[in-house]
Order: structure tokens, then C-alpha cells, then sequence
């Protein structure tokens, strides 16, 4: 039931009430498996998050009758992170893939921002045998990979894949740095990166001025020549956060986590 390239704009409100009408077989907290096989594609989406709504609803609109005509075996994982301190997208992937986890035996996890939306269905977002990048031909960098090592945005790993590389940084306060982190964690595990070309790759960001507390992380340079050794103690095995919050809503799962502040 896939269709190919697909018209994404930004232009109009969404109703999340109607996004559930829409997706009648979508179940609380945004489960879905499909009715007339078994998929093995057990998917956990996790999307890191904080005072983005008007973008989920952007995504749960593109994203849910996507992900069904995938065929996925799917759970959709908003990740929030409570307080003002600065933002940790990686720690709240880490934070995500541990929580999923609870909830079902998911075998890949796809980790998204919040504001890409892919512009072909071809695109699957799903785990292969190397990890996979997803969003590699997005508007903002001309419809092409902004650098070859590039790994933000959209990636999926399966749950091995993951474990291999100790998960993601946690250390990474701030903008930036982190995605190339977790490229270097998986080249040093002796992986490759897997990806669609650049046509099925198309994607589209929702334009948007940058968000407090998320300033550019000006130790990233320095972090990220040292994930060899960094790898080994921050990660998975070092992870810490209290779950303050479960919101099960009709299209997604809301965890608002207390991740600390910088050590
Ligand atoms: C940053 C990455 C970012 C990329 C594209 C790099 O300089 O380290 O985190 O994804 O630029 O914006």
C-alpha cells in the first residue's frame, strides 16, 4: 500500500482529534501492529522532547498512516524533558530506548526529531543489518547529506546494534555533537551506516528559530574527538533520570523525565 513521494507542507492547523479519527486502528499510547500478518519489524520510535507540540501534531498527522502502511509492529515514544536546564537529545534516546523496553520486546528503535517528516514512504523506517540512517536528503542542507559521516535527524538501530556501541552519549549538553558521537561509536564497533538514496531520502524539516537552552555546545568539538575512550564509561552503563510522568494518549506515549543537570 506504499505511494511513493508524498506532498508534506506545514501550512495548515492539525485537529489531533481528527488525526485519531483518521488512524482508527491506532491504540492508546500510539500502538499499532498490522491485522493481517506478524511483522518482525517490532519498532520503537522514540522522538526527543520539550515544548514542541505544534510539531508532534505535524508528525503524528505525517508519521501514523505511514508507519501502518510500513506494516510495522510499532509504539510511538515522546520523550520530554522537565525543568529549564539545557536540552540532551541523546540522553533522552538513551532514556527512551530503556523505557520502550518496559513496555514491549521491541527489536529496533528509530530515533527522530521531532520536526522531520519524511516525503517518501519508500523510506523505511525500520532497522537493517548495519545501523540506519534515514533522514539523508533533507530540505535544509539541499536535499543532500550535509557531510558523509552525517547521522542526525533520523537514524535507526536495531536493539543489538544499541547495546553493541553502549547506547548514546549522555554527556552532551546543548546543541550539537552528539549524532556525530554515535557515528563514531559504531564505526569503532567495526559497523557501517546504511542508508536510501537521496530520492527516497527526501525529507522535510519544519522551519523554526532555535530553542532556548538548546544554544550550540561549544565542547563538542573536543567531545568528539575522544568517543573511543569516552565510549566505554558514558552511555547505557552510566545512564541515570527519574521518570516523573506516563501519559498514555490516543497517538503517543508522553514520558517526562528529571535528567539531571551538566556534572
Ligand atoms: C554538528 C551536528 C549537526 C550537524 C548538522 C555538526 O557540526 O556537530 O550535531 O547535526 O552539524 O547541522
Amino acid at each position: 500500500s506504499l505511494v511513493g513521494p508524498m506532498v508534506i507542507e506545514f501550512n495548515m492547523p492539525v485537529d489531533l482529534k481528527l488525526v485519531e479519527k483518521q488512524n482508527p486502528e491506532v491504540k492508546v499510547g500510539g500502538r499499532y501492529a498490522p491485522k493481517n500478518c506478524i511483522s518482525p519489524h517490532k519498532v520503537a520510535i522514540i522522538i526527543p522532547f520539550r515544548n514542541r507540540q505544534e510539531h508532534l501534531k505535524y508528525w503524528l498527522y505525517y508519521l501514523h498512516p505511514i508507519l501502518q502502511r510500513q506494516q510495522l509492529d510499532y509504539g510511538i515514544y515522546v520523550i520530554n524533558q522537565a525543568g529549564e536546564t539545557m536540552f540532551n537529545r541523546a540522553k533522552l534516546l538513551n532514556i527512551g530506548f530503556q523505557e520502550a523496553l518496559k513496555d514491549y520486546d521491541y527489536n529496533c528503535f528509530v530515533f527522530s526529531d521531532v520536526d522531520l517528516i519524511p516525503m517518501n514512504d519508500h523510506n523505511a523506517y525500520r532497522c537493517f543489518s548495519q545501523p540506519r540512517h534515514i533522514s539523508v536528503a533533507m530540505d535544509k542542507f539541499g536535499f543532500s547529506l550535509p557531510y558523509v559521516q552525517y547521522f542526525g535527524g533520523v537514524s535507526a538501530l536495531s536493539k543489538q546494534q544499541f547495546l553493541t556501541i553502549n547506547g548514546f552519549p549522555n554527556n552532551y549538553w546543548g546543541w550539537g555533537g552528539e549524532d556525530d558521537d554515535i557515528f563514531n561509536r559504531l564505526v569503532f564497533r567495526g559497523m557501517s551506516v546504511s542508508r536510501p538514496n537521496a530520492v527516497v531520502g527526501k525529507c522535510r524539516m519544519i522551519r523554526h528559530s532555535r530553542d532556548k537552552k538548546n544554544e550550540p555546545n561549544p565542547q563538542r568539538f573536543d567531545r568528539i574527538a575522544h568517543t573511543k575512550e569516552t565510549m566505554l564509561s558514558d552511555g547505557l552503563n552510566t545512564l541515570t533520570y527519574k521518570v516523573l510522568d506516563i501519559e498514555r494518549n490516543p497517538l503517543y506515549t508522553k514520558i517526562t523525565v528529571d535528567i539531571g543537570t551538566p556534572s
